[in-house]
């Protein structure tokens, strides 16, 4: 059985921009690109549906390798405070929640800049919150939290305090501290039931194929078992879960699992990026370092063994070189780096030599208002370097790390091609050499993502290439003010050649 898919613009890739009037598809792939006519022959010959979309433009999936969906499935019971301007604030918005709830009171996307007390808050404020029930806010940035008493004293394993990740006297969690007391709060009956809403969500959203990051067991688990629409998924296991699941010996793409997904340094925001040189904003500083060196390496040197796929975690400039080291001296190359926020020229061209994929966020750009004062003049120039990445590495990705900024694959290509110019942020004078086109950002948030994953039969709709593709009502490539691009329209979503998602409701 064959489907017709006919439209005024169908655009089967971007490098090179390639157009046609209709594609066939069988058995979920792309078989056929061009005459309207021949393909409804086709339909009309052998069976199948014919769909025309007239003056709509098709364009193909969007791709977010890099994305965290149990955080999403959180993020449905978190109260949300981003937008709070005061720790009482903080603290009046978990009292409403917890009136209506039950269990952990969670809360998600504070910033202590945006708090007139400019200071983090305590366990002592989460105790005025409650004091029977887990209270935890985390930062925005994800890497650092704060805990309650209650939740200190009941819910946490010795070893995090023994590791310091967790300060007592304050309740202030660290690193990776932070989701493994986050990861207690929800079972995996729930996570299965979330996961419908937030596949729906994403499917909305135009994405047709993710890589979810840092996956635990839990996780693996929920999404094996949901059996409705979703995006195709590859998963790259949080490290402790890949240790026991290479102790399988099952082979690579085994449930989905293409490899692990390890943190090598912190954030920019919570100033625990490894830099060089220390923060602008806080010279006693340089950042920290969330694994070893030579720990690094074993779970390199164990994955690549097994055939597996490494993705670390470098945000800061020396991040990243402890990272290029380590994938020259094991000669791993091919392999990926997430975020690599900060870029010198010299790294620049280690990127190139090991052929690596870089998974970036733009939308970062838009959300780190206060980067020029945390790093200075000097290497602002570093930062998303977009142009030059995509430039030097061997595949180029663009991804949410949903939900550490929102899941709009529109906001990354307007990031890219604006890098705050309307939102008169000061990186995109220093930066405007790292803008790129709308084109360019489209190609690198579908076949630029796809080949961040290592699947060479998606991101584009020429034949041969699988059928995931979204129906809008405008043609992005038609925009000349990139803020219209949040007013495109996605009004249908197809993964595998099937319609998974559409405005009117399937
Ligand atoms: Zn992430």
């Amino acid at each position: 059985m064959f489907t017709g898919v006919v439209a005024d613009n169908i655009v089967l890739s971007y490098k090179p921009l390639v157009y046609a009037r209709s594609i066939l598809i069988h058995d979920g792939r792309v078989v056929y690109a061009g005459d309207p006519g021949f393909v409804e022959k086709v339909v009309n010959l052998f069976g199948g549906d014919l769909y025309d979309y007239g003056s709509k433009t098709i364009i193909p999936g969007f791709i977010d390798p890099h994305i965290h969906i149990d955080g999403l499935a959180l993020e449905e019971k978190i109260v949300d405070l981003r937008n709070t301007g005061s720790i009482k604030e903080i603290k009046e918005l978990l009292k409403k929640y917890a009136e209506k709830t039950m269990g952990w009171i969670i809360g998600r996307g504070w910033d202590q800049e945006k708090l007139v007390e400019k200071r983090y808050p305590t366990r002592r404020d989460l105790d005025e919150v409650s004091s029977t029930r887990p209270v935890y806010i985390i930062r925005v940035c994800g890497h650092l939290a704060v805990a309650n008493t209650l939740l200190l004293e009941k819910y946490i394993d010795r070893e995090l305090f023994n590791r310091k990740l967790v300060d007592p006297v304050n309740g202030l969690v660290y690193e990776d501290a932070v989701h493994k007391i986050l990861d207690k709060s929800l079972a995996l009956q729930e996570l299965e039931k979330l996961l419908k809403k937030i596949m729906e969500k994403i499917l909305s959203m135009g994405i047709t194929g993710l890589g979810w990051v840092s996956a635990n067991l839990q996780g693996l688990l929920a999404i094996n078992r949901f059996t409705e629409r979703k995006p195709w998924t590859r998963i790259y296991l949080e490290p402790n879960t890949f240790s026991q699941w290479l102790e399988l010996g099952l082979p690579p793409g085994t449930l989905g699992v293409d490899g692990v997904k390890i943190l090598l340094d912190g954030s920019l925001g919570a100033r625990t990026a490894l830099l060089t040189k220390p923060y602008k904003d806080k010279p006693d500083t340089v950042g920290t370092l969330n694994i070893d060196p030579e720990k690094l390496e074993k779970i390199i040197v164990d994955a690549r063994n097994n055939r597996y796929h490494v993705a670390v975690h470098a945000i800061g400039d020396k991040a990243l070189d402890i990272l290029l080291k380590t994938y020259h001296e094991t000669g791993c190359h091919g392999e990926r780096i997430e975020h690599a926020s900060l870029v010198r020229n010299d790294q620049l061209e280690k990127i190139r030599e090991l052929e690596t994929h870089i998974v970036t966020q733009p939308g970062f750009i838009l959300s780190d208002t206060w980067i020029m004062e945390r790093i200075g003049l000097e290497r602002i120039k570093w930062a998303y370097r977009i142009k030059s990445l995509a430039k030097h590495s061997k595949a180029l990705g663009f991804s949410s790390d949903a939900p550490v900024e929102p899941v709009n694959p529109w906001r990354n290509i307007y990031a890219a091609v604006s890098r705050g110019e309307y939102e008169e942020l000061e990186i995109s004078r220093y930066t405007i050499e790292e803008k790129i086109g709308i084109k360019e950002a489209l190609y690198h948030h579908t076949r630029g993502s796809a080949k961040t994953l290592y699947i060479e039969d998606r991101g584009c709709l020429e034949p041969g290439y699988w059928a995931d593709f979204i129906v809008v009502d405008r043609n992005p490539l038609e925009i000349m003010d990139p803020r219209e691009l949040y007013k495109i329209s996605i009004l249908e979503t197809w993964v595998n050649g099937e319609k998974a998602w559409s405005r009117q409701g399937i």
